[in-house]
């Protein structure tokens, strides 16, 4: 198996240039964007096959030694919020609760820079035994996904059968206190009819649906613009069966489209990343689980924090090798311009 089949990017650099970048902490790019917003992946395990994501046979196993360990993340969390300006922090994978130290990365974050946001975006399974203990450790708020509630559509989706699991698991986490639970559908042909459905179940159960648009980051490379469901074609869907008011975005670097439902105050959200783009207001940075900085999730580019850490760089070291990567963040995903190339990289691989 070559590095390209394991969704690891032929190109890795050391030292990012900084050539032009203003006297600033933040993490700035030259665009101007700063990023306030971290995604975490802390493993590239996952107990489902989502077709849009993960290939039937799962994502080779990163090697023990590759993997950052829970201090690594804690202390690289910690300079990010301390050091870099990062408001908010979000784990996610592969899915995050197949890393047994789930609960003690929270925990370390949680003590190491108090009163900032953790949340975790997680596909549910298992969840219902572990939220009240995710919730003690200081995880504050939860992204639960779910493309569709129809048993069959789920299992067809996921290649598992664990949809009771996922339900469970967004029941237990409301009522650990994480709410409103947020619950993200991907949009595609084969959950697109039950999405009405959808709906009514997050109404009924309190939780905040989003739907979002499918992007070209799955590992079997299926995803074709011409097939692709769009925002108008769910809003279709949607109307057959609710009124939908537009509501706009409360937070303009916030991805989400809001819509009330049936006057409100229940929303739906739509997030068209691929047919409204907001790469002009993206504010994330991204940490691999094997310790690799990334500007964005269509980057070709990966900058190595872990090599870095273990060579014994200090804090500002690593602060300014985190600052050149995000100088060299990309205008935008480009997905719609003509010769656009997937990054190497999947969505399971880097962490969405
Ligand atoms: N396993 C967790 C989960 O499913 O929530 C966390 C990792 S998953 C990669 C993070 C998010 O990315 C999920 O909401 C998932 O639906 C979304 N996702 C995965 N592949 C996608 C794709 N090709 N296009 C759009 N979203 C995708
Ligand atoms: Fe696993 Fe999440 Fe990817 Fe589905 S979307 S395969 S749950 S990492």
């Amino acid at each position: 198996m070559t590095l390209v089949d394991m969704g690891i990017p032929a190109v890795r650099s050391e030292l990012p240039s900084l050539h032009g970048r203003p006297e600033t902490p933040l993490l700035v790019d030259r665009f101007g964007r700063i990023a306030r917003d971290l995604r975490v992946s802390i493993t590239e395990k996952c107990s489902l096959r989502c077709t849009y994501c993960m290939p039937e046979e799962g994502l080779p196993p990163i090697p023990r030694e590759e993997l950052l360990t829970a201090d690594e993340i804690v202390r690289l969390v910690s300079l990010a919020v301390t050091e870099l300006g990062v408001r908010e922090v979000r784990f996610t994978g592969g899915e995050p609760l197949m890393r047994r130290e789930l609960e003690q990365i929270v925990a370390g974050c949680h003590a190491a820079v108090p009163g900032t946001p953790l949340a975790m975006t997680t596909n549910g399974v298992g969840l219902e035994h572990r939220a009240a203990a995710l919730v003690k450790a200081g995880l504050s708020r939860v992204n639960v996904s779910l493309d569709t509630v129809d048993q069959a559509d789920f299992a067809r989706l996921t290649r598992r059968d664990r949809l009771e699991s996922v339900l469970n698991g967004i029941r237990a986490a409301r009522d650990a206190g994480l709410t409103p639970v947020k619950v993200n559908a991907v949009l595609m042909r084969q959950n697109l009819a039950g999405a009405p459905d959808l709906l009514a179940w997050c109404l009924a159960e309190g939780c905040e649906l989003r739907f979002i648009e499918e992007m070209p980051l799955d590992a079997d490379h299926e995803w074709a613009r011409e097939h692709m469901v769009t925002a108008a074609d769910l809003l279709d869907v949607l109307g057959e069966r609710f009124t939908l008011t537009p509501a706009g975005r409360v937070d303009p670097s916030a991805p989400a489209e809001k819509w009330l439902v049936d006057g409100g105050p229940a929303t739906v959200g739509i997030i068209a990343t691929v047919t409204r783009k907001f790469c002009d207001s993206c504010d994330r940075t991204r940490l691999t689980a094997d310790g690799m900085l990334r500007s964005c999730l269509f980057s070709d580019q990966e900058f190595d924090v872990r090599t870095a850490l273990r060579a014994g760089a200090d804090d500002a070291e690593v602060a300014e090798l985190w600052r050149g990567a995000m100088w060299q963040k990309w205008a935008g995903h480009g997905i719609d311009a003509a010769g656009f190339v997937p990054p190497e990289r999947t969505m399971g691989a880097i962490g969405g």
